[in-house]
């Protein structure tokens, strides 16, 4: 089955992307949810975090706080490959694992794995046939991903200059749906997308089975 992946910057609307493919019968996989699973309470992968660096990054009710690893990470380039040394490789094989899943859960010609630092990091080339990005202006994403998250205007603006600029990734992207608009208008774009990420599917299967 084809893997599209999909990415996007700091709330640049994957999410919202995701959910509308979802709707439309495609199967998603997303890294980040992922993660989020791995470093559930109680999950071995906590004790693992604390060990690495030696240190407690468990709230009292015993999750993980991530604001603290976070900020522990995000200015130390070592302290944060540590932690995805760590990560990546877990994050890697249950991706590769639930995708094996959708090849015999579902029929559709095509899924998606989303992979918010695709472009950042090298890890799943080779793996994904095409690109698909969510794009939209850098002031829209400064204003959704506050009104989203607890995050300020100065963190959303310094974790938008740590991934790849705008256009980087217009540039790398395969494909592009954008979400400038409402959500009516992202709805049809993603709409749109599914026809063509559809027969582009359908006819990298029957060119598959031709060879
Ligand atoms: P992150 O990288 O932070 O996880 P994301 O790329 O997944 O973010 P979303 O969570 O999908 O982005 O979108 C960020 C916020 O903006 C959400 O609250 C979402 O509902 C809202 N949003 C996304 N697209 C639109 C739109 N076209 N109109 C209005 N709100 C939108």
């Amino acid at each position: 089955m084809t893997i599209i992946a999909l990415t996007g910057g700091i709330g640049s609307g994957k999410s919202e992307v995701s959910r509308q493919f979802a709707k439309l019968g495609v199967p998603i996989v997303d890294t980040d949810e992922i993660a989020h699973e791995l470093t559930a309470t109680g999950s071995p992968v906590l004790a693992q975090i604390n060990q690495l660096f030696n240190a407690d990054f468990l709230a009292k009710d015993g999750s993980l706080d991530r604001a603290k690893l976070r900020a522990h990470v995000f200015n130390s380039p070592s302290e944060r490959q540590k932690l995805e040394a760590l990560l990546h490789p877990l994050i890697r094989a249950n991706a590769l694992k639930k995708l094996a899943e959708n090849e015999h859960q579902f029929h559709p010609s095509y899924q998606i794995l989303v992979i918010p630092l695709l472009f950042e990091s090298n890890q799943y080339a080779g793996l994904v046939h095409k690109t698909l990005l969510v794009d939209c202006a850098e002031d829209l994403q400064i204003q959704r991903a506050m009104a989203r998250s607890q995050l300020d205007e100065a963190q959303v603006k310094a974790i938008m200059a740590a991934q790849v600029s705008r256009a980087t990734r217009l540039k790398l992207a395969d494909e592009v749906i954008e979400n400038n608009g409402s959500l009516a208008e992202l709805i049809e774009n993603v709409a749109k997308m599914h026809k063509k990420l559809t027969k582009m599917a359908v006819q990298t299967c029957i060119i598959n089975q031709l060879l």
